[in-house]
């Protein structure tokens, strides 16, 4: 795997939550930590399973990643680190990663979504440290499975003892770990996958062309772009439904429930909606105009691989019927 992600460094683990809760606890991250709410809630849930305060703070229009300026002005003496995550598996701001610098700051990225990506060996590098999913619904996946990439061979034997229940030897126990193991069918499993690969993200990429091709001139909706949403591994095709799309995002989703088509709303509600993050600092409406737009305009189409070409038709023609 580390040579797949053209990486020095990496544990696998049970799934991508664990993989985030070693690397917290490998960082020895402390106090409150900026991160995005324009995530899957297990970024902000893996923070609070380790006692820390997430905050939140503004994504950028284009890329949908933690905005650099918005996380600079979260910063308070109390800031213990930072959490973005490239959403999409397109790359977050080199800004993110300066100001964590200048700042003295830990820096631990969620790269649950770059796996396939042209850019995977360097995501997967950025940052003190990165995290993988191997989750079912991840362009690579183990059923269910991830994984930590540690900057140097010491990180990376932490991470393996507190994956272990902290054990060092036989009888040594150094650290309070906890089994986060990926285990033998897991990872046979991924062997297999890993030889699909490609022949799936070409699959992927043939949907997504004609996705967009479909729906290019549908009135209120954005396809994805190679400059703005796109993602080269494909593992997800986002629409974003405007304002002046009949019926809105809501309305389209609704419609295509309707004809049996499971669109998501990935990331809706935000992840400081939910109510154990309402009450978090940042999670006020107002510190995040950007990160709500996006939420109530976004909407991941089905792409998976073994799509038919009948299947996808089908839903282009729903998402083009008028409301
Ligand atoms: C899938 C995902 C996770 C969690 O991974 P699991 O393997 O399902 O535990 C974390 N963060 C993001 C951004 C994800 O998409």
């Amino acid at each position: 795997m580390a040579e797949r992600l053209g990486v020095g460094h990496v544990s696998l683990t049970g799934n991508g939550t664990l993989a985030l809760m070693l690397a917290i606890r490998a960082l020895d991250l402390r106090g409150e930590i900026i991160t995005t709410p324009f995530s899957f809630v297990a970024t902000s849930h893996a923070l609070r399973w380790a006692g820390l305060t997430p905050v939140f703070a503004d994504i950028d229009p284009v890329s949908l990643n933690l905005d650099p300026a918005a996380a600079e002005a979260a910063i308070t003496p109390r800031t213990g680190g930072l959490l973005p995550v490239h959403v999409y598996g397109r790359p977050c701001a080199l800004a993110l990663d300066e100001l964590a610098r200048a700042r003295g700051l830990p820096l631990l990225y969620d790269a649950a979504h770059v796996f396939g990506a042209r850019a995977t060996p360097a995501l997967a590098g950025r940052g003190d440290m990165a995290v993988l999913s191997f989750h079912a619904t991840k362009v690579f996946h183990t059923f269910e499975g991830g994984a930590v990439v540690s900057p140097d061979a010491e990180t990376k034997r932490r991470v393996d003892r507190l994956r272990n229940f902290g054990f060092a030897s036989e009888t040594e126990v150094v650290d309070v770990g906890i089994n986060a193991k990926m285990n033998e069918l897991q990872a046979a499993f991924g062997l297999l996958h890993l030889d699909r690969l490609d022949a799936a993200i070409a699959a992927r990429a043939a949907i997504a062309a004609a996705y967009r091709a479909g729906l290019a001139d549908v009135p209120g909706i954005a396809c994805p772009t190679p400059s703005a949403l796109a993602t080269d591994n494909h593992g997800y095709f986002p629409i974003r439904v405007g304002v002046d799309h009949p019926g809105g995002r809501d309305g389209l989703y609704r419609r295509l429930r309707e004809a049996g088509i499971l669109a998501r709303r990935y990331f809706h509600p935000l992840i400081s909606d939910f109510p154990m993050y309402r009450d978090a600092p940042g999670a006020q409406p107002d510190n995040l105009p950007v990160a709500r737009r996006v939420a109530a305009e976004i909407l991941c189409l089905p792409i998976f691989p073994d799509m038919t070409a009948a299947d996808r038709d089908r839903i282009i023609e729903v998402v083009r019927r008028p409301a």
